[in-house]
């Protein structure tokens, strides 16, 4: 890829800032999350010619019917997270990226699955070239990853019909899932907090409208 691919001028940046404070506005008040949105160039993550719509508070198609989520959304499920540095942090549903890079930003240890091959191979060539380096996988993130188990903190950014029991097995004590739970096109962000090997605290917070968690790998 040429350089003026990975340009990020001062257009870009200034119409970062007003989506900034348009989170701010929207009740998002974490301002390491903020500061974290400033740095990650989001047009990158998008085809090229998007650039108008990269920096509106909204979702947008993908390659392979997926999306990148609502920037409202991002800030709200990493806010949610309470991210410490150095967090191991698993994430199902790499999309674009865009999530992973704003965790990396946020120093966390990131281990990302994906379930379609063609966003699995486009992603860690951006991520690399902007000094993040999460860890990729390609699989079914129902089943998690058991091998880097288990994980300070795990965020799901797709529909989950229910909460996957070995995503919470993965869990560390004490630590949180961010996910959201419900049906095709109605979702409620739920958080699960492990309290004990056995035991853990359930809490609700809106709905959202995310892609579906399919079971699986696409394209393998
Ligand atoms: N975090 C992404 C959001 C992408 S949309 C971003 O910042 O852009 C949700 C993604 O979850 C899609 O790419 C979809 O393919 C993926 N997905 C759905 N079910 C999955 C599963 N079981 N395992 C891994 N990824 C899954």
């Amino acid at each position: 890829m040429s350089i003026a691919e990975f340009e990020d001028n001062f257009r870009h940046k200034g119409l970062r800032r007003r989506l900034i404070d348009e989170l701010r506005m929207k009740g998002i008040r974490d301002e390491r999350v903020l500061i974290a949105f400033d740095k990650v160039p989001r047009h990158l993550f998008m085809d090229s010619g998007f650039v108008e719509f990269a920096y509106q508070d909204k979702a947008f198609p993908i390659a392979a019917g997926q999306t990148i989520s609502q920037p409202y959304t991002v800030a709200f499920m990493t806010e949610l997270l309470s991210l410490k540095q150095w967090d191991k942090v698993l994430e199902v549903g790499t999309g674009s990226g865009y999530q992973a890079a704003i965790l990396s930003e946020l120093g966390a240890k990131v281990y990302t699955i994906e379930r379609q091959q063609e966003l699995f191979l486009s992603c860690r060539h951006l991520l690399n070239r902007l000094g993040y380096n999460p860890q990729f996988f390609l699989g079914d993130g129902y089943e998690g990853k058991p091998t880097y188990a288990p994980y300070d903190k795990i965020i799901v950014t797709a529909g989950a019909p229910e909460i996957p029991r070995l995503l919470v097995e993965q869990l560390a004590v004490g630590g949180r899932m961010v996910i959201p739970v419900g049906p095709i096109n109605n979702q409620v962000m739920t958080s699960i907090d492990k309290v004990s090997s056995t035991e853990v605290a359930v809490c609700e917070h809106g709905n959202f409208v995310f892609v579906p968690m399919l079971k699986g790998v696409n394209g393998r």
